[in-house]
């Protein structure tokens, strides 16, 4: 009988510490919406379908544990179909989206209604749930049972929550609910209030409030000696500073259960680009510092910090063609996420392929709680899969991603490595870097 489908002539990576891969080249094969079989390229059986891998790496799909699609309530910048085809066109297959749509993620009827609207879309939604009720930082939405509704991560995210008792129960909360955690969205609103961008040359340059390091810096350190306290678990959102790395990874070392997660942007861009990207350069937390930059990078590779999430913002054109102080903060990129990390850190010999595995699908999917993704490339294994050709360069044009929003602070680049073809369950959902029809 023929196989559903055989991935034909690709590379696995070996798992991280163990050397990467020697790779023969391998056939892999696809039964009932899981991988059956992986055998010497050449050897596997019939198939009903076929995709040539060959010069590409075989990878398990990637997995952006925060992104913003806009639905319900914004449309116009971004809705459910337009986000999930953009995060298959970037060999994404589970996605975590963020609560602070309109209304608010803050009940279990809101999330099954967004999850409702995300059916039948060409990747795994999951869906965040505010961590207090309407995101107004006043007091703590039902977190039991949104967490019997399938929710894991809790988060306010786009605000802070500064309330120290809050932030304790919420955290406290987690303890009884396994594998959930409270991401922060770590920057103290009285220390950005007004801010537009960075607090520094750039900002004063351009006439424009700053949003200080120390804004983050502080949050982070309180939320990692409440977590130390409560033993709940902890996830830093878009961590944008060396010195709130470092308190991670010291708060990791003392036995903490902390994990932070990094933007593409955040790894490759400073405040300095602002100027040059115009509003599109503008988000929360804002671009920082060379020296941050080269500290974020480090510790990407060195497991200071855990994860890649993109924090994929799309706003409207009309939206971003604001003065800078008025447009909204966000930048999109589910898209070109692992293109941007595998150019900047992998082909730059920075970064291996195993920790790139890693990093943008592995840990992404255990800190998140989302089964059935990030999981080894082997029998037995869902077929969620990612198929990369590490050699592939393409130049970013914003207009051709499918975003419905244009603020890509990518537009014009050069990458290196493109998405070859996503898998989702053993469908086809990108062929030859196209949607599948
Ligand atoms: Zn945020």
């Amino acid at each position: 009988m023929a196989a559903d489908l055989v991935i034909s002539e690709g590379r696995l990576v070996a798992p991280a510490g163990t050397g990467d891969a020697d790779a023969e080249p391998v056939d892999v094969v696809i039964e009932d919406g899981r991988i059956a079989a992986v055998v010497p390229a050449g050897e596997s059986p019939a198939a009903r379908r076929r995709l040539d891998a060959s010069d590409a790496w075989v990878m398990p799909g990637f997995v952006d544990i925060q992104v913003h699609f806009r639905t319900p309530g914004a449309t116009d910048s971004e809705d459910m179909a337009s986000g999930a085809a953009g995060a298959a066109m970037g060999g994404v297959t589970a996605c975590v989206i963020m609560p602070n749509t309109i209304p608010p993620i803050d009940t279990p009827e809101m999330v099954a209604d967004v999850l409702a609207l995300a059916a039948g879309v060409p990747c795994d939604i999951r869906t965040s749930a505010a961590i207090t009720a309407g995101r107004t930082g006043e007091r703590l939405a039902d977190l039991p049972a949104l967490y019997d509704a399938g929710v894991r991560v809790f988060t306010d995210d786009g605000d802070c929550v500064a309330d120290n008792a809050l932030m304790e129960a919420a955290l406290a909360a987690t303890v009884r609910l396994r594998g959930a955690v409270i991401s922060q969205h770590a920057e103290d609103p009285a220390m950005v209030a007004g801010g537009v961008i960075n607090a520094g040359a750039v900002a004063e340059r351009l006439g424009v409030g700053g949003r200080p390091a120390d804004a983050e810096i502080s949050v982070v350190h309180r939320d990692i000696e409440l977590a130390r306290r409560t033993a709940g678990r902890y996830h830093v959102l878009h961590l944008s500073t060396a010195a709130a790395m470092g308190l991670v990874a010291q708060a990791k070392r003392d036995g903490v259960a902390v994990t932070a997660e990094v933007t593409p942007q955040h790894l490759v861009l400073t405040e300095d680009d602002v100027e040059r990207l115009g509003t599109t350069g503008k988000m929360n937390p804002p671009l920082r510092l060379a020296a941050d930059v080269e500290a974020l990078r480090g510790g990407i590779v060195d497991g200071s910090l855990d994860a890649v999430a993109t924090d994929h913002a799309p706003h409207h054109p009309s939206l971003k063609d604001q003065p800078l102080a008025d447009a909204p903060p966000g930048m999109i990129g589910v898209e070109t996420m692992a293109s941007v990390v595998w150019s900047e850190l992998v082909a730059a010999g920075q970064m291996s392929p195993a920790r790139f595995v890693e990093v943008v699908s592995t840990a992404p999917a255990r800190i998140a709680g989302i089964a059935h993704h990030g999981q080894p490339v082997r029998p037995g294994s869902p077929a969620n899969v990612a198929v990369f050709d590490p050699t592939e360069t393409w130049t970013v044009r914003a207009a051709d991603l499918q975003s419905r929003s244009l603020n890509s602070p990518w537009a014009g680049r050069t990458l290196t490595g493109r998405v070859r073809h996503t898998v989702l369950w053993g469908s086809p959902v990108v062929v030859g870097s196209a949607l599948s029809a």
